[in-house]
C-alpha cells in the first residue's frame, strides 16, 4: 500500500519512507491512498488476543513492508509491563454514562504513550529499511506530555537521540520535573525562555538550517521530530479503538456489528482522527463527537464550516487541549472531499495566508453526517469532573472532563443512546489541582501535597511514574536563550 501526501496526490511513498520522512516536501501529511478492511469475523478473532497482539494485526494492515512478526515484536516491547495495567488500555463501562477507554496507564500517565512507546522501534525499522546508515536525533518542543513521552519512548533506544525543548513559562510542576529528571545517556532536556511557540519556532528553525543539516550529516546523524502528524504516531491510536470494540463486546455490553459513538477530547486532532481510520476499517461507529474547551476552533468549523484561528488563545486547565491550528484536521478534509487535493491544497494556503478558509457546501454537509462539535467553559470543565465523580463514583482528569461534558451534551440535543466510548486521556493526578478544586476540596501549595490531598479524599490509586516522581532528581537544569537551540544539539551530538 502507498501513503499519498495531502497536497499533492502524486507523491506516493512506502510506510517505511512516510514514517521515516514525516512530513511530505510539499507540505502535506502522508495518508494511506486507501484503507484495509476488518470485518465481522476479523474482529471477533482480533476479540481473543492480547493488547499487543490485536495492535500488531491492525498495524500490519497498514504497514506493509513490515512483518507481522516485526511489528508483534515491536508491540510486546512497547506493551508490556511498562504499563501498569496487562489490559493496557482498559474499557471501563460506566452505568447511565460513557464507557471509558483509559488510555494513560503508560510511563508517563497520559495517552501520547500510546503512540509514542511504538514509535522509536517504528522509527528505526523505517529508517534501516530505507537504507538510512546516519543515527537518528529527535527534536520536540513540548507544552507538556508529548516531551516526557518521547523521552521515555526514546531512551536508551539504540541508533537513536533526543533532545525535548520545554518553555519555562509554560508547562506545569509536575510536567517539568518528569523531563528535567529523565535518565539515560541519548537524552537531552533543554528550557527555553519564553512561551511553546518560542519553543517550537526554535525547532523549526533547526530543521530548515540547511548548513546545520549538513554538518550534523557529517557527524553521522540525521534529524526528524516526534510530532503527531507523523503516521508512527497515528496509525497506532486506530488500535486501541479496535481494541476497545472488542473488550466492549467480550464484556457484553456490545454484539459484534453494533454500532458504537466515540467521544474525544480534542487538541491536535490526532487522536479523533485514528477513531475515524478505524471507521473507514469497518469498525462500526455512527458519529464522532469532538469536544473542545474554551479553544473552539474546532466547534466552530462543525457548525459553520469555516475554520479560523484568528482569535483569542486562552489558557485553560485542560493545557494540552490549548490549540488553535489543529494539524491532523488536514488528512480529514482530504477524505471526506474524496481525496481533493487541490482543494485542500488551497484551503491550507488561505489558512496560512488569511488564518481562514470555508470549506465548499457538500464538504461542510459530509462532515456534520458524521462528526458532531462541542466546547465547553471552565465552569463546565469543573462541574463534569464533579458529576462523574459524585454521581457515578469516577475521577476523571480536567481533559477527560472536556469530552464528559460534550457527550452528555449531545446525548441531551440529539437523544442519540447508541452506547459512546469516551477516550480517557490522562490520570486525575497529572492535574490535581484544578481536579482538587473542581471537587470543592481545598488545593495546598508544592508539587506533591496536592498529590496527597487527591488520595487521601479519592482514595484513587496514584499512578506509578506519579508516585515515583517524588524520589527524582532535576538533572537536566539547564535553560537556554531561543537562538542557542541550534548550539545546543551540536553540544549534544558531538559529546559522545
Ligand atoms: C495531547 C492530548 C490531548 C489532545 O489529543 P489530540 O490528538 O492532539 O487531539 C488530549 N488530552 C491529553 C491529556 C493530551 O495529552
Amino acid at each position: 500500500m502507498y501513503y499519498l501526501s495531502t497536497r499533492d496526490k502524486s507523491v506516493r511513498v512506502s510506510s517505511a519512507q512516510a514514517i521515516a520522512r514525516g512530513l511530505s516536501r510539499d507540505g502535506g501529511l502522508f495518508v494511506p491512498e486507501h484503507f484495509p478492511s476488518v470485518d465481522g469475523g476479523e474482529l471477533q478473532r482480533l476479540c481473543g488476543l492480547s493488547y499487543a497482539e490485536r495492535a500488531a494485526k491492525v498495524l500490519s494492515l497498514f504497514f506493509d513492508d513490515f512483518s507481522h512478526e516485526e511489528l508483534l515484536s515491536f508491540c510486546r516491547k512497547a506493551y508490556g509491563d511498562n504499563f501498569d495495567t496487562p489490559a493496557i488500555a482498559p474499557v471501563r463501562a460506566v452505568p447511565g454514562g460513557p464507557a471509558l477507554l483509559e488510555l494513560w496507564h503508560g510511563p508517563t500517565a497520559a495517552f501520547k504513550d500510546m503512540a509514542l512507546q511504538l514509535l522509536p522501534w517504528l522509527m528505526t525499522a523505517a529508517l534501516e529499511k530505507i537504507g538510512e546508515k546516519r543515527d537518528v536525533c529527535v527534536l520536540t518542543a513540548t507544552s507538556g506530555d508529548t516531551g516526557k513521552a518521547a523521552l521515555e519512548g526514546f531512551c536508551g533506544v539504540p541508533g537513536t537521540k533526543i533532545i525535548v525543548y520545554y518553555p519555562v513559562e509554560g508547562v506545569s510542576d509536575i510536567q517539568k520535573l518528569q523531563m528535567t529528571s529523565q535518565k539515560g545517556d541519548n537524552v537531552a532536556v533543554y528550557g527555553v525562555f519564553g512561551n511553546f511557540d518560542d519553543a517550537q519556532n526554535g525547532v523549526k528553525a533547526i530543521f530548515s538550517d540547511r548548513a546545520l543539516e549538513e554538518r550534523l550529516s557529517g557527524m553521522g546523524y540525521m534529524l526528524s521530530s516526534a510530532n503527531s502528524i507523523n503516521l508512527g504516531r497515528l496509525i497506532p491510536q486506530v488500535a486501541y479503538y479496535i481494541s476497545a470494540y472488542c473488550d466492549l463486546a467480550v464484556s457484553g455490553e456490545i454484539a459484534v456489528g453494533d454500532e458504537i459513538n466515540v467521544c474525544v477530547p480534542t487538541g491536535n486532532f490526532g487522536n479523533i482522527l485514528a477513531a475515524y481510520y478505524a471507521k473507514r476499517c469497518g469498525l462500526p461507529i455512527k458519529k464522532f463527537i469532538c469536544a473542545s474547551n474554551r479553544n473552539r476552533a474546532l466547534t466552530d468549523f462543525f457548525e459553520t464550516g469555516v475554520y479560523d484561528r484568528r482569535r483569542e488563545f486562552f489558557q485553560t486547565s485542560s493545557p494540552s487541549m490549548d490549540i488553535l491550528i489543529s494539524s491532523n484536521l488536514e488528512r480529514l478534509l482530504f477524505e471526506l472531499s474524496g481525496q481533493d487535493d487541490a482543494l485542500v491544497r488551497s484551503l491550507l494556503s488561505s489558512l496560512s495566508e488569511k488564518g481562514v478558509y470555508t470549506v465548499p457546501d457538500r464538504l461542510r454537509d459530509a462532515f456534520s453526517t458524521w462528526f458532531y462539535g462541542g466546547s465547553c467553559d471552565e465552569t463546565e470543565t469543573a462541574r463534569a469532573i464533579k458529576d462523574a465523580y459524585k454521581n457515578h463514583g469516577l475521577l476523571i482528569d480536567t481533559h477527560t472532563a472536556v469530552g464528559w461534558d460534550v457527550c452528555a451534551r449531545y446525548h441531551r440535543e440529539s437523544g442519540d443512546n447508541t452506547q459512546t466510548l469516551l477516550a480517557s486521556t490522562a490520570s486525575p493526578y497529572k492535574f490535581c489541582k484544578s481536579v482538587l478544586s473542581a471537587l470543592g476540596e481545598k488545593v495546598p501549595d508544592g508539587i506533591f501535597e496536592p498529590v496527597g490531598e487527591l488520595l487521601e479524599k479519592t482514595g484513587a490509586p496514584v499512578p506509578r511514574p506519579i508516585r515515583e516522581l517524588e524520589n527524582a532528581a532535576a538533572v537536566h537544569t539547564s535553560v537556554l536563550e531561543k537562538d542557542a537551540m541550534a548550539d545546543s544539539v551540536l553540544l549534544f551530538l558531538s559529546q559522545k
